[in-house]
Protein backbone atom coordinates (compact mmCIF):
# COMPACT_ATOMS: atom_id res chain seq x y z
CA UNK A 1 0.00 0.00 0.00
CA UNK A 2 1.31 3.39 -1.19
CA UNK A 3 0.08 6.73 -0.93
CA UNK A 4 0.37 7.89 -4.65
CA UNK A 5 1.62 11.55 -4.75
CA UNK A 6 3.00 13.67 -7.74
CA UNK A 7 4.85 16.94 -8.04
CA UNK A 8 2.69 20.05 -7.97
CA UNK A 9 3.85 22.57 -10.25
CA UNK A 10 6.91 24.49 -10.06
CA UNK A 11 5.54 27.70 -9.67
CA UNK A 12 2.79 26.29 -7.22
CA UNK A 13 5.78 25.79 -4.86
CA UNK A 14 7.32 28.82 -5.18
CA UNK A 15 4.43 31.12 -4.91
CA UNK A 16 3.74 29.16 -1.51
CA UNK A 17 7.00 30.56 -0.15
CA UNK A 18 6.89 33.62 -1.27
CA UNK A 19 7.14 34.84 2.37
CA UNK A 20 9.98 33.02 3.04
CA UNK A 21 13.68 32.93 2.62
CA UNK A 22 15.27 29.95 4.67
CA UNK A 23 13.68 26.81 4.19
CA UNK A 24 14.39 23.01 5.59
CA UNK A 25 13.10 20.21 3.74
CA UNK A 26 11.59 17.30 4.80
CA UNK A 27 11.76 14.41 2.62
CA UNK A 28 10.35 10.72 2.72
CA UNK A 29 12.01 7.80 1.83
CA UNK A 30 8.86 5.91 1.64
CA UNK A 31 5.94 6.31 -0.23
CA UNK A 32 6.94 9.39 -1.65
CA UNK A 33 9.88 7.69 -2.80
CA UNK A 34 8.68 4.85 -4.59
CA UNK A 35 6.50 7.99 -6.83
CA UNK A 36 9.30 10.17 -7.27
CA UNK A 37 8.07 12.67 -5.25
CA UNK A 38 10.27 12.51 -2.57
CA UNK A 39 12.95 10.68 -1.83
CA UNK A 40 17.01 11.30 -2.01
CA UNK A 41 16.79 12.58 -5.42
CA UNK A 42 13.52 14.28 -4.73
CA UNK A 43 15.05 16.01 -1.89
CA UNK A 44 18.47 16.61 -3.85
CA UNK A 45 16.57 18.37 -7.13
CA UNK A 46 14.23 20.77 -4.56
CA UNK A 47 17.29 21.85 -2.65
CA UNK A 48 19.20 22.77 -5.90
CA UNK A 49 15.94 24.44 -7.79
CA UNK A 50 15.46 26.46 -4.85
CA UNK A 51 18.86 27.42 -4.20
CA UNK A 52 18.75 28.71 -7.77
CA UNK A 53 15.53 30.94 -6.64
CA UNK A 54 17.66 32.41 -4.00
CA UNK A 55 16.28 30.30 -1.18
CA UNK A 56 18.63 28.95 1.50
CA UNK A 57 17.93 25.60 2.29
CA UNK A 58 18.78 24.79 5.75
CA UNK A 59 18.91 21.42 5.99
CA UNK A 60 17.51 18.74 3.50
CA UNK A 61 16.86 15.36 5.35
CA UNK A 62 15.09 12.07 3.93
CA UNK A 63 13.00 10.27 6.85
CA UNK A 64 11.87 6.46 6.89
CA UNK A 65 8.13 7.44 7.53
CA UNK A 66 7.56 11.22 7.57
CA UNK A 67 3.23 10.34 8.67
CA UNK A 68 4.79 8.33 11.57
CA UNK A 69 4.85 10.86 14.17
CA UNK A 70 7.05 8.44 16.02
CA UNK A 71 9.48 8.83 13.27
CA UNK A 72 9.67 12.69 13.36
CA UNK A 73 10.23 13.60 16.57
CA UNK A 74 13.27 11.72 16.57
CA UNK A 75 14.24 12.88 12.99
CA UNK A 76 12.85 16.36 13.96
CA UNK A 77 14.84 16.69 17.25
CA UNK A 78 18.30 15.79 14.96
CA UNK A 79 17.82 19.15 13.29
CA UNK A 80 16.07 21.01 16.12
CA UNK A 81 19.19 23.56 15.08
CA UNK A 82 18.33 24.33 11.61
CA UNK A 83 14.22 24.28 12.21
CA UNK A 84 14.61 27.00 14.43
CA UNK A 85 17.06 28.64 12.03
CA UNK A 86 14.93 28.12 9.60
CA UNK A 87 11.25 30.18 8.52
CA UNK A 88 9.56 27.47 7.18
CA UNK A 89 9.55 23.54 6.19
CA UNK A 90 8.86 22.38 3.07
CA UNK A 91 7.44 18.58 3.18
CA UNK A 92 8.11 16.15 0.11
CA UNK A 93 5.90 14.00 1.15
CA UNK A 94 2.03 13.56 1.69
CA UNK A 95 -0.84 15.14 2.79
CA UNK A 96 -0.42 13.42 6.07
CA UNK A 97 3.06 13.92 6.42
CA UNK A 98 2.93 17.40 6.15
CA UNK A 99 0.54 17.22 9.12
CA UNK A 100 2.96 15.19 11.01
CA UNK A 101 5.04 17.71 10.64
CA UNK A 102 3.18 19.47 11.79
CA UNK A 103 1.79 17.82 14.88
CA UNK A 104 5.10 17.70 15.82
CA UNK A 105 6.64 20.87 15.44
CA UNK A 106 3.34 22.55 17.06
CA UNK A 107 4.67 21.47 20.05
CA UNK A 108 8.09 23.45 19.92
CA UNK A 109 6.91 25.90 17.10
CA UNK A 110 3.66 26.24 16.86
CA UNK A 111 4.14 29.45 14.26
CA UNK A 112 6.39 27.71 12.13
CA UNK A 113 4.81 27.48 8.44
CA UNK A 114 4.83 23.64 7.06
CA UNK A 115 4.67 23.60 3.29
CA UNK A 116 4.07 21.00 0.61
CA UNK A 117 5.64 20.91 -2.41
CA UNK A 118 3.05 17.53 -3.37
CA UNK A 119 -0.38 16.72 -4.21
CA UNK A 120 -1.61 13.73 -2.91
CA UNK A 121 -3.45 11.64 -5.02
CA UNK A 122 -4.96 8.47 -2.97
CA UNK A 123 -4.32 5.01 -1.39
CA UNK A 124 -3.07 2.85 -4.09
CA UNK A 125 -2.00 -0.37 -5.40
CA UNK A 126 1.72 -0.21 -7.17
CA UNK A 127 1.93 -2.19 -10.31
CA UNK A 128 5.33 -0.92 -11.42
CA UNK A 129 7.05 2.08 -10.66
CA UNK A 130 5.24 4.92 -12.60
CA UNK A 131 1.54 3.00 -12.78
CA UNK A 132 -0.48 3.03 -9.83
CA UNK A 133 -3.93 2.26 -8.80
CA UNK A 134 -6.76 3.44 -6.52
CA UNK A 135 -8.23 0.05 -5.37
CA UNK A 136 -9.90 1.16 -2.07
CA UNK A 137 -11.38 4.49 -0.52
CA UNK A 138 -10.98 3.48 2.74
CA UNK A 139 -14.71 3.82 3.56
CA UNK A 140 -14.65 2.16 6.89
CA UNK A 141 -17.25 -1.22 5.57
CA UNK A 142 -15.71 -3.48 3.12
CA UNK A 143 -17.99 -4.85 0.59
CA UNK A 144 -15.32 -7.10 -0.65
CA UNK A 145 -16.29 -10.18 0.99
CA UNK A 146 -19.76 -9.50 -1.07
CA UNK A 147 -18.26 -8.40 -4.41
CA UNK A 148 -15.78 -11.30 -5.44
CA UNK A 149 -12.70 -9.18 -4.10
CA UNK A 150 -14.00 -6.41 -6.13
CA UNK A 151 -14.09 -3.11 -5.15
CA UNK A 152 -17.46 -1.09 -6.53
CA UNK A 153 -16.75 1.84 -4.77
CA UNK A 154 -13.54 2.65 -6.84
CA UNK A 155 -14.07 0.43 -9.65
CA UNK A 156 -17.73 1.94 -10.16
CA UNK A 157 -17.62 5.51 -11.28
CA UNK A 158 -20.84 5.94 -9.46
CA UNK A 159 -19.93 3.92 -6.49
CA UNK A 160 -22.96 2.34 -7.19
CA UNK A 161 -24.41 -0.10 -4.22
CA UNK A 162 -26.13 -2.08 -7.19
CA UNK A 163 -24.64 -2.01 -10.91
CA UNK A 164 -24.87 -1.85 -13.28
CA UNK A 165 -26.44 1.29 -13.93
CA UNK A 166 -27.77 2.10 -17.71
CA UNK A 167 -24.87 3.74 -18.42
CA UNK A 168 -22.87 0.69 -19.21
CA UNK A 169 -22.88 -0.64 -22.90
CA UNK A 170 -20.91 -4.11 -23.78
CA UNK A 171 -19.39 -3.91 -20.75
CA UNK A 172 -17.85 -0.21 -21.07
CA UNK A 173 -18.65 2.54 -18.16
CA UNK A 174 -20.11 5.93 -19.68
CA UNK A 175 -17.79 7.82 -17.18
CA UNK A 176 -15.12 8.65 -19.39
CA UNK A 177 -16.38 8.08 -22.73
CA UNK A 178 -16.26 3.68 -22.50
CA UNK A 179 -12.58 3.61 -22.42
CA UNK A 180 -12.75 1.72 -18.83
CA UNK A 181 -14.12 -1.51 -17.78
CA UNK A 182 -17.77 -1.03 -16.22
CA UNK A 183 -17.11 -2.20 -12.21
CA UNK A 184 -20.54 -3.94 -12.09
CA UNK A 185 -19.67 -5.93 -15.00
CA UNK A 186 -16.26 -7.40 -13.61
CA UNK A 187 -18.16 -7.78 -10.19
CA UNK A 188 -20.88 -9.74 -12.09
CA UNK A 189 -18.13 -11.62 -14.20
CA UNK A 190 -15.86 -12.65 -11.24
CA UNK A 191 -18.71 -13.54 -8.90
CA UNK A 192 -20.08 -16.31 -11.75
CA UNK A 193 -16.53 -17.65 -12.21
CA UNK A 194 -16.64 -17.81 -8.40
CA UNK A 195 -20.01 -19.72 -8.43
CA UNK A 196 -21.39 -16.82 -5.79
CA UNK A 197 -24.34 -15.06 -8.32
CA UNK A 198 -26.21 -14.51 -4.86
CA UNK A 199 -23.85 -11.70 -4.36
CA UNK A 200 -24.69 -9.90 -6.73
CA UNK A 201 -28.45 -10.60 -6.76
CA UNK A 202 -28.33 -8.98 -3.40
CA UNK A 203 -30.25 -5.60 -3.06
CA UNK A 204 -27.89 -3.06 -0.79
CA UNK A 205 -28.76 -0.08 0.87
CA UNK A 206 -27.60 3.16 0.06
CA UNK A 207 -24.87 3.53 1.79
CA UNK A 208 -24.13 5.88 4.90
CA UNK A 209 -21.33 7.79 4.15
CA UNK A 210 -21.34 9.42 7.42
CA UNK A 211 -19.33 6.64 8.76
CA UNK A 212 -16.70 7.75 5.82
CA UNK A 213 -16.83 11.27 6.61
CA UNK A 214 -14.20 13.39 8.20
CA UNK A 215 -11.96 13.39 11.43
CA UNK A 216 -11.91 9.68 11.63
CA UNK A 217 -9.59 7.86 13.93
CA UNK A 218 -8.89 4.29 14.54
CA UNK A 219 -8.26 4.59 18.59
CA UNK A 220 -7.52 0.50 20.19
CA UNK A 221 -5.02 1.53 23.16
S1 LIG B 1 -15.43 -1.53 -0.05
FE1 LIG B 1 -13.80 -0.70 -1.32
S2 LIG B 1 -13.38 1.33 -0.46
FE2 LIG B 1 -14.51 0.17 1.09
S3 LIG B 1 -12.88 -0.73 2.36
FE3 LIG B 1 -13.49 -2.27 0.82
S4 LIG B 1 -12.02 -2.00 -0.84
FE4 LIG B 1 -11.92 -0.14 0.43
S1 LIG C 1 -21.44 1.90 -16.20
FE1 LIG C 1 -20.82 0.51 -14.55
S2 LIG C 1 -18.92 1.45 -13.67
FE2 LIG C 1 -19.94 3.00 -14.92
S3 LIG C 1 -21.16 4.13 -13.45
FE3 LIG C 1 -22.53 2.56 -14.37
S4 LIG C 1 -22.36 0.79 -12.99
FE4 LIG C 1 -20.67 2.17 -12.48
Amino acid sequence: MTTITTKKPFEEVLGALKRVNKIAIVSCGSCAAMCQTGGTEGAKEMTEKLEKEGFTITIAIVSDEVCDNRVMIKDLRKIDEEIQESDAILNLSCGNGAQSILKVLSRKYPLKPVFSANDTQFIGMTERIGRFHQRCLGCGDCLLNETGGICPITTCAKALMNGPCGGMVDGKCEVGNYEKDCGWVLIYNRLKDLGQLENFSKLREPRDWSESGHQREVVWR
